[in-house]
């Protein structure tokens, strides 16, 4: 068996332990002598999966106990619906568009109500984040909206937008546990899994009580509704169970790595040996303005498509895949979320300083 470093942006690697475990546990989970694919999410067992999960949870990111955690489903995407459904009671948001994902978010939102781009970094390939210090908030919005870490350009919010008192929800997919955060900042923090945490299937929310209510926008779905989730402790319907159990298989894996501050920590390290790289190539450069550098997503071209496809190419063929960036940027993206390894960095780089010595002209 030979296991590649795999760099995708996501779905995306997984810590092997976790991988190994749930192997071990394929077709007799702890006793049971079934797979949790098989067994009832009514069932006892499957009671204990889940409530671990969110305990789990709530101790990686000091979650306070005035928010809920919600296990969902319909990927990020769906939120983008949901979020305005059940927050715009004024039918006012103001949405920050730093990428595709922010920009699809606020265009869903604009089907509810009056959702208002009120900055943008589109201006330059959103390689950057814009101040957001005194943004023309509008005194009637319901909520703020940003997605943290920009996961195809390789961008990342270093401090939350000033939003004026108003009722923060980030998209946090891309960045979920690589560093800690302080949940009481934000109205809603929610990811899809399959960035950083499990697998794909599993959308996790997190959100003040407050604003888990009946007064939602007419016609919302019963599925679309928070509090239908959170009255059922994400148990109304079939929740993905599978996806469920990796995520709490993942979540003890921080845990035992010693946490978010350690993972922050070994975040900060992975990303400077390729950045510190990147800075002093003469072939590669990286796209993004230095102080708006993601930990997770780091895009970089050489400025030469056909050699671009040559790199990824023969960085494929050494066992370095998934390193082709999006098409709306070009060149190439290494995302380093927490499963990746230091070494699986260090021999990225090292590779690239090679292809640099037999490249450069
Ligand atoms: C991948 C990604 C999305 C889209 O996720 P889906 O689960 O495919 O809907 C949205 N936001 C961010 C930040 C992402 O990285």
């Amino acid at each position: 068996m030979a296991r590649v470093y795999n760099f995708s942006a996501g779905p995306a690697v997984l810590p092997e332990e976790v991988l190994k475990e749930a192997a071990a546990e394929m077709l007799d989970y702890q006793g049971s002598g079934q797979s949790v694919m098989e067994m009832s999410h009514r069932s006892k067992v499957f009671d204990k999966i889940i409530k671990d999960a969110e305990q789990d949870l709530r101790d990686l990111l000091n979650i306070p106990d005035n928010y809920k955690v919600l296990f969902l489903q319909g990927g990020a995407h769906l939120q983008f619906a949901m979020i305005p459904m059940n927050l715009m009671k004024n039918r006012v948001a103001d949405y920050i568009v730093t990428g595709q994902w922010a920009k699809r978010a606020f265009k869903e939102a604009q089907k509810f109500g009056d959702a208002k781009c009120i900055a943008s970094s589109e201006d330059k390939t959103f390689s950057y984040i814009p101040d957001c210090s005194d943004l023309p908030i509008d005194e009637n919005a319901d909520y703020v909206y940003i997605c943290e870490n920009n996961t195809i350009y390789g961008t990342k919010f270093k401090t939350l937008p000033n939003t004026k008192g108003k009722d923060l929800v980030a998209d946090v997919s891309s960045c979920f546990l690589s560093e800690p955060m302080d949940v009481s900042k934000y109205a809603i923090i929610y990811g899809g899994a399959q960035k950083n945490i499990g697998p794909a299937g599993v959308v996790i929310a997190i959100i003040r009580e407050d604003l888990i209510t009946e007064d939602v926008l007419p016609g919302t779905p019963t599925m679309l509704q928070f509090k239908t989730h959170a009255d059922n402790d994400s148990l109304y319907n079939t929740p993905p169970c599978y996806g469920i159990y990796i995520c709490g298989k993942v979540f003890k894996w921080l845990k035992k790595q010693g946490g978010l501050e350690v993972m922050k920590e070994r975040n900060e390290k992975k990303a400077a040996i390729l950045y510190d790289f990147l800075d002093q190539s003469k072939l590669f450069k990286g796209t993004v303005e230095k102080n708006s550098r993601s930990l997770m997503n780091v895009p970089f071209v050489t400025g030469d498509a056909d050699l671009d496809a040559k790199f990824i190419k023969e960085a494929t063929e050494a066992g370095f895949v998934n390193l082709k960036g999006h098409r709306s940027v070009g060149g190439m993206r290494a995302s380093i979320y927490n499963a990746m390894p230091i070494e699986g960095v260090e021999k990225l780089v090292a590779f690239m300083k090679k292809f640099e010595e037999e490249n450069l002209k």
